[in-house]
């Protein structure tokens, strides 16, 4: 293991220190898709060196793209160095965070409190845990909400199944994240009962709505059990209005969940407090310490105002599994559904140990800097037209050259340029649809999340969308020649 595992470890630094010298993202070859594709099983063991080959010849070279200063894609960080490096720690010691008395689960309740005081939300002892993801966070949180709202109404979601109760109805606004959908479809609500409320010009929930819609499903007799807002939209990066949410949701008996995945940290950026007020009241929040703050992927985590409705809902306790020491919040496997969990703590221990709370606030501040520096730049092109307000990190925007474009030509046109940008390698952004006035048309999105990216990187993104652009329309035009 020695002498292979310090060839890891060259290849680990050397590979961080080349991704800004490589293509942002590059076609996988023909030869090395079919070796990844299609090996066979090995018959006979191979040696470790062998293997450190095979990964430094064949999967190295192709990357997804995210840790490239031009990558602005989805919501996809660079890995945190701190977090890189303690990972084979991790899986050397490879314990099940189940839980129990042993390094990972006493550190992932020290973790999960300095991720609930970075946001600044109420951390009660065992008010949450990690997760693979904000998705798997979200099922959490929602699984809790629905067995509170249950015993409320004098039953038990777990034994009793929803079969012969008023539907549960779920409100999330049209910008909320797919996996709310997915959470409410797994836990048996429906999708149906997912109530889409409408989002204002800046892509913010409506409250107004939101009141209007719960007043006319409990009229027709469904019953409103929770409503999820977003602290950070993977479209625009919109923050609902949470106080008045939290308002509508004290009043009429709502679990009030807030999917800050993506978004929660921009509270640290100076002067944006006011625009996330009322987070803290959230009964839970869905975090993604995956996403802006970098901690290699996969780390969720689910807070809890209250933990024991979380425990209401899934806590399972087999003889073979039962610990009499486990104390009075007992495993981390009795609030979510995971039973073997993997030692994400230490990676996210330490990012945040590296970076300090000081090193998380230049980070948001930096990247949220570049957001608005990006926005500015389109808003002054006259080629660029910004389609949404820059709430946290993220710059939306599309590409409308002077001139009479019919509607439908500019939505096709936007829509082929982030493949385009992508092939051609030198940045790589994302595309989405965007509601407005008259209909939603194609965006281009930037996510701004690494802050090794500079200027001169964002205008060489825009000239990359205007060739991308331009080739697209010239291939267009050879079609239709
Ligand atoms: C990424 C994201 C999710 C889903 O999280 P996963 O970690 O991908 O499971 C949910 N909401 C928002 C806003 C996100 O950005």
């Amino acid at each position: 293991m020695d002498e292979p595992g310090r060839r890891v470890a060259d290849l680990v630094a050397d590979y961080l220190r080349s991704v800004p010298r490589h293509p942002v993202w590059r076609p996988v070859a023909a030869e090395d898709r079919d070796w990844l594709l299609g090996q066979r099983l090995p018959a006979t063991g191979r040696p470790l060196d062998d293997l450190v080959d095979d990964v430094r010849d064949r999967v190295l070279p192709y990357p997804m793209g995210n840790g490239h200063p031009r990558f602005f894609g989805w919501v996809n960080s660079p890995p945190s160095p701190a977090g890189v490096l303690v990972e084979p720690l991790a899986t050397a010691l490879d314990p099940s965070c189940a839980g129990g008395e042993h390094a990972g689960p006493l550190l992932e309740r020290t973790v999960v409190r300095w991720l609930a005081e970075l946001v600044g939300y109420p951390h009660p002892p065992g008010g949450g845990l990690l997760t693979s993801g904000a998705s798997m966070a979200t099922i959490v949180c929602l699984a809790a909400a629905r067995q509170r709202a249950a015993r409320r109404d004098g039953w038990n979601a777990r034994a009793d199944g929803l079969c012969g109760r008023p539907p549960l109805v779920l409100y999330a606004s049209a910008e909320g994240h797919s996996c709310l959908r997915k959470a409410a479809e797994l836990l048996g609500l429906g999708a149906r009962r997912v109530r889409t409320v409408p989002v204002d010009a800046a892509f913010r929930m409506d409250p107004v709505a939101l009141r209007a819609a719960v007043a006319e499903d409990r009229e027709a007799g469904l019953r409103p059990f929770c409503v999820a807002a977003s602290a950070g939209t993977v479209n625009t990066g919109a923050v609902d209005p949470l106080a008045e949410i939290a308002d509508v949701a004290a009043a009429n008996d709502l679990w009030f969940h807030v999917d800050g995945a993506y978004g929660a940290l921009g509270v640290l950026a100076a002067g944006a407090g006011p625009r996330y007020r009322g987070m803290e009241r959230a009964d839970s929040m869905a975090l993604d310490p995956h996403k802006w703050l970098g901690v290699p992927v996969d780390c969720g985590c689910a807070l809890l105002a209250d933990p024991a409705p979380a425990r209401d809902a899934f806590s399972l306790v087999p003889a073979y599994l039962r610990d009499d020491d486990a104390g009075e919040l007992g495993w981390f496997s009795e609030y979510g559904p995971e039973q073997t969990r993997p030692f994400r703590a230490l990676r996210a221990w330490a990012t945040l140990s590296h970076l300090g709370r000081d090193g998380v606030v230049a980070l948001v501040e930096r990247t949220t800097a570049l957001a608005r520096t990006l926005a500015g730049m389109v808003e002054r092109a006259d080629d660029l037209e910004p389609l949404a307000p820059v709430d946290t990190s993220v710059a939306a925007f599309r590409y409308r050259p002077p001139g009479d474009l019919p509607p439908d030509r500019l939505d096709e046109l936007n829509r082929a340029v982030p493949a385009e940008v992508q092939r051609r390698g030198r940045a790589f952004l994302t595309g989405t649809r965007l509601g407005g006035g008259s209909g939603p048309v194609e965006a281009l999105r930037a996510c701004l999340l690494n802050p090794a990216t500079t200027e001169r990187d964002l205008e060489i993104l825009l000239d990359e969308v205007r060739a991308a652009a331009a080739s697209v329309s010239e291939a267009r035009a050879t079609r239709l020649a």
